[in-house]
C-alpha cells in the first residue's frame, strides 16, 4: 500500500507532466533502514521522546472546538495556536513507523486519526481544526472578508499542519481513513475561499499560511482533481511569486518561515502541472535564499525575517538566529527541486543544512528542540521540554529526526543515485536490490556500498562528487579496483556495468579545511571540514532557560549577551585566513574532526581554542563565526 502511495504521490504525476526532463523519484521511508551513526542516534532518540508526548492533550484543542466532551488538558504554551504542533505531531508518528516499524507509532497514529475522526463528524463540515474559536474567523472569511484570518493567530499556518498530518498518516500508514479524512477537509476549505475574489484572497494571503499551495497540489495528485490545482494556484500569494517568477529578490525584512512553504508550494505546481514560472519561482526562491541569504549551517533569517544585505551584520549581534522551520522547509525544498532536475547544487546544500543546523537543533541527550541558532559570538542555544514547549519548531523538529532516511537514495527509472554518506540500508524492494553504505563519514573520508541483486543486472549507479572534495581527488574503488572518475565537484559520476551480489564500491572523499564568509559581512567567517561546521565552546556562564517552561518567549536564549569584543578573533584578514588555519590546525588525537588551531586566535586565551563540530556543541556557549582583524596579526 505504502509503495503504491509515494510512487503516485512522488513519481508518477512527474512522470506523467514532464516528459522528456530527467525526473527522479524519491524512496519510501520504509526502504531506507539508518544504519548505528549520528543519525540513527537522533532518529531513535526522536522516536523516544514522541512517546513522551500526551496524545490526548494533543487532540484537546480539536475535541473542545468540535464541542466534544473534554478528555485531557490542553497545552497553555502558545495556546493561540492550539492544534499546529498535533498536525506535526501525527506527522512524525507515521514517518517513525514508516522508518523503524515502531508499533507503538503507529498505534498512536491510529488513535489520532480516529480521534479526529470524531471531530471532523462533529463538526459536520470536513473542518479539523484546533484553534481557539476559529470558526469565527472562517465564517467570516466565507462571508467574502479574507483579512479577517489576521484577527487571529496564523490560522491558515495551523491548520496546514493537520492538513500535512493527515496526508503523511495516508502516506507513510497507508491508512485510507486519513486520505478520505483529508480530501474532506480540502473540500471544507474549498468552501472557504469560494467567496473570495482575486483581491480578497490576496488580503487574506497577507497573514501567514504555511504550505496550503503544497497542500492543494498533492490533494490534485491523490485525485487527479484539477479544482484543487487551482486551489493550489489560488494560494499562491502574487506578493511573493510575481517577484519569484521574474526573478527578483523582494525578501528583504519579510517573515522568513512565512515564504519558504510558498516556495515549497511552488515546486509542487510546477512538478505537477509542468508550469514554468512556477518552475523559475521555485528555483529563484532556492537561489537567492542559499546563495545570499543562508549562513554555514545552512539556516537563515534572523529575529525570523530574512535581512537585507546591509542588515546581515546583525546576525552578529542577534540572539535570535536562524530559525529551526526554515530549514526544515527548506529540505522539503530542495528535495522537491531534486526531483525535478537532480543537480548536485541541491545535494550539496541539504548535506550541509542536515549535518548542521538539523542536526544540532537536537540537545543528543534529553531529546529537546532547538527554536533559534544564534550566529552571535558566544551566545548559546536553549531546548524544549515534552508537554511543555509547543513551538513551530518543536513540531518541525519531531518531523526533522525521523525522515533522515528520506534524501540519502533516489533513483530514475533504473539508475540508482547515492546522494548522501549516511550509514544506512537501501532495500529496493521492487528491483530486487538491497545497497548496504557502511561509512563513518564525517568522522572518517571513506564510505563503502555493498550491493545484493535478486539476479545480475545492467545499470547506473551515480554517486555524488561533494563540492567540498577537490578537482581530481576522489576515488573510487570497484571490487577492489580502481574506477576512473571523470568528474568535476558539484556532480554525480556513474558508474554504469552489470551489477551482481557481492558488488563492493568504496569510495574515498579526502576532507579540506574551508572558510566561508557571513553573508555581506566579508570580516566574519566560519570554519569547515569538508562539509562539517566547525565552532568552538565558550564557556557555560548564565545559561539562562536552558530548558525551557511554557513561558511565551521560552524560546528565546534570554542570558546575558556576552560583549562581541571578548569573543575570539582570527589574527589575520579573511583572504589570508585559510591559510593561517591549515598552518595552525592540528587533529586532536581521539576526537575526530576535532582540532586546536594555535596561534590563530587572539587574545591569547585563546591560544589554544579547540575547534569542533558545530552540530555537537550543546549546554554550551559556542563561537561559529569569527571575526577577521588584519592589525592583530
Ligand atoms: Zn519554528
Amino acid at each position: 500500500m505504502m509503495l503504491l502511495c509515494v510512487a503516485f504521490l512522488f513519481t508518477s504525476c512527474a512522470e506523467d507532466r514532464q516528459q522528456g526532463a530527467e525526473r527522479v523519484g524519491s524512496f519510501p521511508l520504509q526502504e531506507v533502514r539508518l544504519l548505528d551513526g549520528p543519525f540513527k542516534h537522533a532518529r531513535d532518540l526522536d522516536v523516544k521522546v514522541l512517546l513522551q508526548y500526551d496524545t490526548d492533550r494533543m487532540l484537546a484543542p480539536f475535541r473542545r472546538e468540535a464541542g466534544l466532551p473534554k478528555k485531557a488538558e490542553v497545552f497553555p504554551n502558545w495556546a493561540g495556536m492550539d492544534g499546529h504542533v498535533s498536525g506535526h505531531y501525527l506527522s512524525a508518528l507515521a514517518m517513525a513507523y514508516a522508518a523503524t516499524g515502531d508499533e507503538e507509532c503507529r498505534r498512536r497514529a491510529e488513535y489520532m486519526l480516529s480521534e479526529l475522526a470524531e471531530c471532523q463528524e462533529a463538526n459536520g463540515d470536513g473542518y479539523v481544526g484546533g484553534i481557539p474559536g476559529g470558526k469565527t474567523v472562517w465564517d467570516k472569511v466565507r462571508a467574502g472578508d479574507g483579512a479577517a484570518v489576521s484577527e487571529m493567530w496564523v490560522p491558515w499556518y495551523n491548520l496546514h499542519k493537520m492538513y500535512a498530518g493527515l496526508r503523511d498518516a495516508w502516506l507513510y500508514l497507508g491508512d485510507d481513513r486519513a486520505r478520505g479524512m483529508f480530501l474532506d477537509f480540502c473540500d471544507w476549505g474549498l468552501g472557504v475561499i469560494a467567496a473570495l475574489d482575486d483581491e480578497q484572497m490576496e488580503l487574506m494571503l497577507d497573514t501567514e499560511f504555511g504550505g496550503m499551495n503544497e497542500i492543494y497540489a498533492d490533494a490534485y495528485a491523490m485525485t487527479g482533481d484539477t479544482g484543487y490545482l487551482d486551489a493550489a494556484r489560488r494560494f499562491s500569494h502574487r506578493k511573493l511569486f510575481d517577484s519569484m517568477a521574474r526573478r527578483i529578490d523582494n525578501l528583504d525584512d519579510m517573515h522568513a518561515n512565512t515564504q519558504v512553504p510558498k516556495a515549497v508550494g511552488y515546486q509542487r505546481v510546477a512538478e505537477l502541472s509542468g508550469d514554468s514560472d512556477y518552475a523559475t519561482a521555485a528555483e529563484f526562491f532556492w537561489e537567492t535564499v542559499t546563495r545570499n541569504r543562508t549562513l554555514s549551517f545552512g539556516g537563515n533569517s534572523r529575529r525570523e525575517h530574512f535581512p537585507s544585505a546591509a542588515e546581515c551584520r546583525e546576525y552578529v549581534e542577534e540572539r535570535q538566529g536562524p530559525e529551526t522551520c526554515n530549514t526544515y522547509n527548506m529540505l522539503k525544498l530542495t528535495e522537491g527541486l531534486f526531483r525535478m532536475h537532480p543537480d548536485s547544487r541541491y545535494a550539496d546544500y541539504y548535506e550541509r543544512a542536515m549535518f548542521n543546523h538539523i542536526l544540532s537543533a537536537q540537545h543528543p541527550g534529553h531529546g529537546g528542540f532547538v527554536y533559534f541558532s544564534s550566529a552571535r559570538p558566544r551566545h548559546y542555544r536553549n531546548y524544549s521540554a515534552p508537554n511543555e514547549a509547543m513551538w513551530c519548531c518543536v513540531g518541525s523538529g519531531m518531523e526533522d529526526h525521523v525522515k533522515y532516511g528520506k534524501f540519502i537514495y533516489s533513483h530514475s527509472g533504473r539508475d540508482l543515485y547515492v546522494n548522501l554518506f549516511v550509514a544506512s540500508e537501501l532495500d529496493w524492494e521492487e528491483r530486487g536490490l538491497r545497497l548496504v553504505q557502511e561509512t563513518d563519514f564525517p568522522a572518517s573520508e571513506s564510505s563503502r556500498l555493498t550491493l545484493t541483486l535478486d539476479r545480475p543486472e545492467r545499470f547506473a549507479l551515480r554517486l555524488r562528487y561533494p563540492s567540498w572534495v577537490e578537482a581530481g581527488e576522489l576515488s573510487v574503488r570497484v571490487n577492489g579496483r580502481e574506477w576512473p572518475v571523470d568528474a568535476a565537484p558539484c556532480s554525480y559520476f556513474e558508474i554504469e556495468r552489470r551489477w551482481k551480489s557481492g558488488d563492493t564500491v568504496e569510495i574515498l572523499l579526502p576532507m579540506h579545511f574551508s572558510v566561508e564568509a557571513m553573508p555581506n559581512v566579508p570580516d566574519y567567517i566560519s570554519v569547515l571540514y569538508g562539509p562539517v561546521v566547525l565552532a568552538a565552546r565558550m564557556g557555560t556562564e548564565d545559561l539562562e532557560g536552558l530548558v525551557a517552561d511554557d513561558g511565551r518567549w521560552g524560546h528565546i536564549a534570554s542570558g546575558r549577551l556576552l560583549p562581541l569584543d571578548g569573543a575570539p578573533v582570527i589574527a589575520g584578514t579573511p583572504d589570508g585566513a585559510l591559510a593561517k588555519l591549515q598552518e595552525a590546525a592540528a587533529p586532536v588525537d581521539g576526537k575526530p574532526l576535532h582540532f586546536i588551531c594555535e596561534g590563530l586566535f587572539v587574545p591569547e586565551e585563546y591560544r589554544t581554542l579547540e575547534l569542533e563540530p558545530f552540530a555537537g556543541i550543546h549546554d554550551c556557549r559556542y563561537s561559529v563565526y569569527f571575526r577577521c582583524d588584519g592589525d592583530a596579526e
